[in-house]
């Protein structure tokens, strides 16, 4: 297993950026919606879940991808996910009115709280959900609560948080976490714990177990690691209880995405534990194996294309100041997520004659007076020919950018266009108006 992951981690993935719009596109797409726009890609969308599902192919059972909607929720993407059959992963009840709104089938829906209160677990049971994670004592008994009223046996798992070293852009296990609960805590807020009550509670059923290590993982020993300690807990639980038996089993998220270093591919990730999987369906009986993923389904689906509205130089320094800002890319400034960044071509080929020098020292700038909104660049960002008036793309801003979009310095939300999969363009969000904020601050009611 070790000495694969290091194979692994030298055969690097493609680094191409998804050049889904020609510069053409982009100049007609901005003349009618403006900028900044998201642009999305169907295709990849689909792309993305098919490649996710049958990286774990060789796993010998029975395999579901959970699109963690957190990641983006606007509506049309969740759609396009519909058609491709994916589990949706849900945390809050906003989350599951956007689900029910698009009309995904409830079986299709797994639902991991953080909160767990009994009217949320009474409404998500209410909308005809049956898997629910739950992810401590109490909300397992408020799970029940709300199962008495409302008949329904829900298939309960357990957040187990494995406590194993996480190296990640973004780490959800560590010692003493929020998420889940741990092996044996020493307090009912335990898996052996939650384990021994499922077993006799008449109102749940229990399903299985599920963990998530963290987001954009790319040193996957925590996988290897965490599933070695699922493998002696399960053994343990078996020797406790002889009926017990494990039906799903998540692994969570995590599967990275390129924005400046080279990631593994989602197969020689799964190459790095399937063996192991397989191994713990052999020694505990076979279960569905659950991937969740919010950023590696969306990331690569989405551009995000602003104006250059000024520049400045100094000192050999270039600073390209565009109308975008980290009120929407806020990974950029949170995470200094490096998204690969690239001035789009002059279309009318006159324009090009000149072919403008840039410094080496050129700065991407955002529109906001905050001195954290400086973009920080990608190995393969591109930002020469950065003239006033010209375009930027940012690649891979799919996941976890329009969810972040925010109002900072009265900035409205930019539209987003989608390109189906038949080639053509459809507005999927409307851009939101100034008048628009002005009334959601309270300037009707103050
Ligand atoms: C956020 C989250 C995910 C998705 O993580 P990615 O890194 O986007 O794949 C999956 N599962 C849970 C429980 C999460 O909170």
């Amino acid at each position: 297993m070790v000495e694969n992951s290091q194979v692994q981690l030298v055969q690097k993935s493609a680094t191409a950026l998804n050049r889904f719009v020609s510069p053409l596109d982009i100049s007609k797409l901005v003349a009618q919606h403006g900028t900044p726009l998201y642009l999305v890609d169907e295709d990849t969308l689909h792309a993305k879940a098919k490649e996710l599902h049958k990286a774990y192919s060789k796993f010998k059972g029975p395999v579901k991808v959970a699109y963690s909607i957190k990641a983006n929720f606007t509506p049309a993407v969740i759609k396009s996910f519909m058609k491709d059959g994916v589990t949706f992963d849900l945390t809050s009840l906003g989350e599951l009115h956007f689900i029910k709104q698009c009309k995904a089938d409830p079986e299709n829906i797994i639902y991991t709280s953080v909160t767990e209160e009994p009217e949320e677990y009474l409404e998500v049971l209410q909308s005809g959900v049956r898997r629910i994670v739950v992810s401590s004592f109490n909300g397992m008994m408020n799970l029940a609560k709300a199962a008495g009223r409302t008949g329904s046996k829900p298939l309960t798992m357990i957040r187990v948080n494995p406590e194993v070293g996480v190296k990640a852009e973004v780490r959800a296990s560590y010692r003493n976490g929020k998420f889940g609960v741990p092996f044996n805590g020493g307090t009912i807020d335990s898996a052996a714990k939650m384990v021994k009550h499922l077993m006799g509670n008449e109102l749940l059923k229990f399903e299985g177990f599920h963990f998530h290590l963290g987001s954009q993982i790319t040193d996957f020993s925590c996988y290897t690691h965490a599933l070695d300690k699922m493998d002696a807990f399960m053994t343990k639980m078996k020797k406790d209880h002889p009926s017990f038996h494990v039906n799903t089993f998540d692994i969570g998220g995590g599967t990275p995405v390129f924005y400046n270093d080279p990631v593994p591919t989602p197969a020689q990730m799964a190459e790095n534990h399937v063996g192991k999987l397989n191994q713990l369906a052999e020694t505990h009986g076979t279960f569905t194996l659950m991937i969740e993923s919010g950023r590696f389904l969306v990331a690569e689906s989405s551009i995000l294309v602003s104006r250059i509205v000024n520049t400045k130089e100094y000192n050999e320094h270039k600073i390209v100041i565009v109308d975008a800002g980290y009120h929407i890319l806020l990974d950029a400034a949170l995470l200094k997520q490096e998204y690969p960044q690239e001035v789009v071509p002059v279309v009318d080929s006159k324009d090009n004659t000149t072919a403008i020098a840039t410094p080496k020292n050129t700065h991407l700038a955002g529109r906001l007076c905050d001195t954290y909104d400086v973009f920080p660049l990608s190995k393969v960002s591109d930002l020469n020919g950065s003239e006033v008036g010209r375009y930027i793309s940012f690649y891979n801003v799919g996941a976890y950018s329009v969810v972040f979009n925010m109002p900072f310095h009265c900035q409205t939300k930019p539209p987003i266009v989608m390109k189906d999969s038949d080639g053509k363009f459809r507005l999927v969000r409307k851009g939101t108006t100034y008048e628009k904020l002005f009334v959601e601050e309270g300037g009707n009611i103050a």
